[in-house]
């Protein structure tokens, strides 16, 4: 930082300030990871720069032969790790590969069925403020009263009334296992296509602790910045057949050039995914949320679905006489960080919410354990009924201590 201090100071400062909130604050945001140093120093390297639109052998750009090697090295890796017959590592994010998905298989005003935002889907699951709300036609199904969990039966009754043109599985808030050969069975049955947003579980996936969607979904969206702690950015899987309509949608009909610096650092994390110890920071990222789950329920909070199959927790705040939006902003100010969520069945408007979401990739990713979940699920106790800033501030000294025995900067996240 020396040069960017003398070069711009004002910048040079905030960065400053970000690398120590960033190791003082205790992480629960579910979207979150810390990358292992080695993928941001492949994120700065000469790749950068580089131009390369299209695809390895058939580039717009000369002076591709390295990048060419860095895709097919990155493609290659993506496709044995899931076993995936075609792999596009080019789209810049989630919500750009699950727009790709959508223009490879369908056509503006097509009917589609996804999980609804107030039962855990996504932004680009049919919301009216995204593209997806507004070029298709989104149904939305749902989760039970009773239980909180996926109704498949439901999904099938949609499906015969809608006949969609694709079923849309994936949520950003649900925190159990789904049921691929479910979904498969309702899409067969209706002559859907069914697209797999596994954005926040993929890298559950790769770990070998959830069931995986390829043999299943005709094309599965990912990203790599969240469980697989690589770079921001995103991941298609398809079969054989749909690969030219999915990398044509890609590239060129919703991206140009590619990051390849995005794209080797991926190949770096695709790699590293392979290996067993991978596989056990995905298995004790799935134990610290369980534990963390039943932590948070001593505190009084309600764990949505009674508790999680994934690094996911989503709890109700209305035991301690919270909105969401109260919890997350008692939580910033003892130094925890985590994120409103929609309670299904719940009238309270999406801004204040009644619910809370957690997971458990940072402090797994520094080395924290099932003890230091029983911790942490004290301190965020403490500061959801933290009414003063004394309490707050309290609470933040305890956050930084223990962030200090887990600094968020090891060599290498998970070896
Ligand atoms: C994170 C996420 C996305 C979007 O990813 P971005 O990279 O933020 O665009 C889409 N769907 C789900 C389920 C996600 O969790």
């Amino acid at each position: 930082m020396a040069v960017l201090s003398e070069q711009d100071p004002r910048l040079a400062d905030v960065l400053a300030a970000e690398q120590r909130r960033r190791a003082s604050q205790l992480h629960l945001l579910a979207g979150e990871n810390f990358s292992a140093p080695s993928v941001r120093a492949v994120l700065a390297g000469p790749l950068a720069d580089k131009y390369a639109e299209g695809y390895p052998g058939h580039r717009h750009h000369t002076g591709c032969a390295h990048a060419d090697q860095v895709e097919l090295l990155a493609v290659e890796r993506a496709k044995a790790l899931f076993g995936a017959a075609h792999a596009n590592v080019q789209p810049h994010s989630g919500t750009s590969a699950i727009l790709a998905a959508y223009a490879a298989l369908l056509r503006p005003g097509d009917a589609v069925l996804a999980l609804s935002l107030q039962h855990g889907g996504h932004l680009t699951h049919g919301s009216g403020a995204n593209f997806s709300g507004r070029w298709f036609d989104f149904t939305g199904y749902g989760v039970r009263e009773r239980d909180g969990l996926l109704d498949l039966d439901q999904v099938r009754d949609l499906a015969r009334a809608v006949r969609p043109k694709a079923i849309l599985a994936g949520a950003i808030s649900y925190p159990r296992a789904l049921d691929w050969a479910a979904f498969r069975a309702v899409a067969d049955e209706v002559g859907a296509y069914l697209v797999a947003d596994a954005a926040q579980t993929i890298g559950l996936v790769a770990g070998g602790v959830l069931d995986s969607p390829v043999p299943y979904a005709d094309v599965v969206c990912g990203v790599t910045h969240k469980l697989l702690g690589g770079p921001r950015g995103g991941l298609l899987l398809c079969t054989e057949e749909l690969a030219g309509r999915v990398d044509r949608a890609v590239f060129p009909f919703t991206q140009g050039g590619p990051a390849m610096n995005q794209i080797a650092a991926k190949a770096l994390v695709l790699g590293l995914a392979a290996t067993p110890e991978y596989a056990g920071y995905a298995r004790r990222t799935v134990a610290n949320a369980q534990a963390l789950a039943a932590a948070l329920a001593a505190e009084g909070l309600r764990p949505l679905t009674g508790g999680t199959d994934t690094h996911l927790v989503t709890a109700d705040a209305r035991p301690l006489r919270l909105t969401g939006q109260e919890a997350e902003r008692r939580c910033e100010a003892a130094g925890v960080l985590l994120g409103r969520c929609a309670v299904p069945f719940d009238q309270a408007p999406p801004a204040s919410a009644s619910g809370v979401r957690l997971g458990t990739a940072c402090v797994t990713t520094q080395g924290m354990g099932v003890p230091e979940m029983a911790e942490v699920g004290a301190l965020v106790g403490r500061a959801l009924r933290a009414d003063g800033q004394e309490e707050a501030r309290a609470v933040a000294a305890e956050v930084r201590a223990l962030t200090g025995r887990f600094p968020p900067e090891p060599e290498q996240s998970w070896l």
